[in-house]
């Protein structure tokens, strides 16, 4: 592990250094320069990113939110992943269950305050996990979505004061399902049933062939992000 030194400027730099970098070679610069204070955070949607850093940094710390409201077949992926590749899963639970957060706050409250919702499932748990991070990875790609075409290779959040890395920015559709292809990864059966975006069950819905892979998520809500990932 490198002396970090100021993290905005070294964010900075690397963003602009990294920009045409391989994915290996972005997990390789995160792992040296941040050690055990760099996570990698994983949807369980696809298990890419995650394969990727169990090669390049083996033992790495894997973060879920474990919002209690997942499909099955996300918690199955991720059983497997922590199974089989050699990075340590950290199932992180919000602190009110489901049950006690209908008792405060009502039933069904991602049907009328979403906003809310994320925060208390997702949100928070994350920030209070983050205290132990310098920085993180999150699988983010610039052609997932209109909203994700600006995604940057490393940036700096000031209001989390982390260092963001989104080591497959660049990918397209087609590399992910190459590199899944070749390493015979786990996948998210969803995925092959028009679920183009993976996240709690009661916020996702199939897509038609065409529709903005993201439309499927908070559809009945002008609302596209959790929160997790469109921070400055
Ligand atoms: Fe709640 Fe839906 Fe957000 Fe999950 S995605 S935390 S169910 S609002």
């Amino acid at each position: 592990m490198t002396t970090v030194g100021d993290p905005v400027a070294l964010a900075e730099r690397a963003g602009r250094d990294l920009e045409d970098a391989t994915a290996e070679e972005i997990l390789a610069w995160a792992a040296r320069t941040f050690g055990a204070r760099f996570c990698v955070t994983s949807s369980f949607a696809d298990t890419v990113l995650v394969h990727l850093a169990s090669r390049i940094v083996p033992g790495v710390d894997v973060v879920f939110l474990d919002t209690g409201l997942h499909f099955s077949e996300t918690l199955a992926v991720r059983d497997t992943v922590a199974a089989t590749m050699p990075v340590r899963v950290r199932s992180i639970r919000p602190a009110l269950t489901v049950a006690q957060q209908d008792e405060r706050h009502g039933p069904r409250l991602y049907a009328r305050d979403p906003d809310l919702c994320c925060d208390l499932r997702k949100v928070r748990p994350l920030e209070e996990t983050f205290a132990g991070y310098d920085a993180w990875a999150a699988g983010l790609r610039r052609d997932e979505s209109p909203s994700r075409a600006g995604t940057r290779v490393v940036h700096y959040e000031h209001s989390r004061r982390k260092v963001k890395i989104n080591p497959i920015a660049r990918w397209t559709q087609a590399q992910v399902d190459a590199y899944t292809a070749k390493w015979r990864l786990p996948v998210n059966p969803l995925l092959h049933a028009g679920y183009a975006s993976i996240g709690c069950a009661p916020c996702t819905r199939a897509v038609a062939p065409g529709e903005d892979p993201r439309a499927g998520r908070w559809a009945m809500f002008d609302k596209s992000e959790c929160g997790l990932h469109d921070r400055l």
